[in-house]
């Protein structure tokens, strides 16, 4: 096999068509500093440099000059900034995506919603290999109203087989609950498979999209789905703690009452009524005051990544994570290190997975070669390429380094006790 070398990574990046956009992004430009190779955009996505204007306006104009009265213009702001990104990147109708609360209260939100649709059924599907929030989540619904969580043991890095889930899902089930790309392996399931399969024994399904928003091309509509949430932070670029989205499948909204019943989800909200009487539409799976100042950051991530065009996403996120795998196999799987995401580039998303025996100190010992990876456990490292922001020589070079930290063993230099965040 031919082994890529710098020279085919520079080639690479020169024939990107999404090579301009990193310079719409702010970076380290540390003078005589070699700059940081980031490879946890899908952690905490890059800033825009658009975004630092735009949050002074928000800040300065809307919120010190108008004050209060910037509220007529503020109140929509989480249906206009959900619809941008329904309509450009999970293949959405207008009207079936909000932008509120965090990933995990949305998440049960609408679990809590589509249960109480299933009122005589009494089991929760999901995978051993979903996103923590997301199985605490379920099972803190099922312990409160007494159902069963069926957790399927999936293959860690090939991800759920369809198979595996069709012989878990009965006409007792009312929530399959998946993650359409893994947060460790990167492996991606088939939406409208697993749709399908939901819907013939009459359960409803909920996606995390967390890891795929803004790296996968993603059809809501097309796909059968009829609940989804993700967040804004990773692959959006919305800024840490961003508010994150969920989706509502137009047909389902009048049917489905989630659990928080605030003000931001009343009719007529202002006449300050009696009693919860829910807004027809998304609207009704709002909580509170949204966060303005956010909402702002939230929409410039979107705009950026909606403007490079999902489809181009895509593609280079498949030359970026296809070259990080041709070089683990020539130079790491010698040095104890085992790919753990899938082969084929079209069953990942746009992060690969490897393991090591001592993941913990490597990832310090990249960190202080000016790589930023991250740790998740046992002992996998996680490198992660939003294709806006990471360039072919970014991966070469993080993987050259790696590759010479494994060979002088110099890791061993390193604490082995994780930080408090890995
Ligand atoms: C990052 C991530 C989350 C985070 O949820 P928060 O409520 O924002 O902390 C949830 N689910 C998945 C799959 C994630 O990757």
């Amino acid at each position: 096999m031919h082994v890529p070398t710098r020279s085919d990574a520079e080639a690479a990046d020169r024939a990107d068509p999404l090579a301009a956009f990193r310079a719409r992004f702010l970076e380290d430009h540390t003078a005589g500093v070699d700059h940081a190779i980031y490879l946890d955009g899908n952690s905490l996505g890059r800033l825009p440099v658009a975004t630092v204007e735009r949050l002074r306006h928000v800040v300065v104009e809307e919120w010190g000059d108008d004050l209060v009265g910037s509220w007529e213009r503020w109140i929509d702001r989480p249906q206009q900034v959900g619809d941008a990104i329904g309509v450009d990147l999970l293949g959405a109708q207008p009207g079936e995506v909000l932008v509120c609360d965090s990933t995990t209260v949305n998440l049960y939100k609408l679990a809590s919603a589509a249960l109480s649709a299933r009122p005589d059924r009494s089991v929760i599907v999901t995978a051993d290999d979903n996103f923590p929030t997301d199985r605490y989540v379920l099972e803190g619904l099922a312990a409160q109203r007494d159902l069963d969580v069926r957790t399927l043991a999936v293959d860690p890095v090939e991800g759920l087989d369809p198979a595996e889930l069709r012989a878990a899902v009965d006409r007792d089930v009312a929530l399959v609950a998946l993650s359409q790309v893994a947060y460790r392996s990167g492996a991606v399931l088939d939406a409208t498979a697993i749709n399908g399969i939901a819907h013939a024994a009459g359960a409803l399904t909920l996606w995390d999209h967390s890891h795929a928003v803004g790296a996968v091309p993603l059809d809501l509509t097309a796909d059968g789905t009829d609940l989804a949430v993700g967040c804004a932070y990773k692959y959006l670029h919305g800024g840490p703690g961003a508010p994150a989205w969920l989706y509502v499948r137009a047909e389902h909204q009048p049917r489905l009452r989630q659990p928080i019943w605030g003000w931001f989800g009343q009719a007529d909200q202002f006449a300050m009524g009696d009693r919860h009487d829910p807004v027809a539409g998304i609207g009704r799976f709002a909580t509170g005051t949204p966060p303005i100042l956010a909402l702002a950051v939230v929409e410039e991530g979107a705009r950026l990544v909606a403007e490079a065009g999902i489809d181009r996403i895509r593609s280079k996120a498949m030359v970026l994570t296809a070259l990080a795998v041709d070089l683990i196999d020539a130079w790491l799987t010698p040095l104890d290190v085992t790919l753990a995401s899938p082969r084929d580039p079209a069953q990942r998303g746009a992060h690969v997975s490897i393991t090591h025996p001592h993941a913990h100190r490597v990832g310090r010992a990249l960190a202080a070669e000016q790589v930023v990876v991250d740790v998740r456990p046992p002992d996998r490292l996680r490198l992660g390429m939003a294709p806006l922001t990471t360039s072919a020589v970014d991966v070469w070079d993080a993987l050259d380094r790696l590759r010479r930290i494994l060979q002088a063993r110099s890791y061993e230099r390193f604490s082995s006790t994780p930080g408090r965040i890995t």
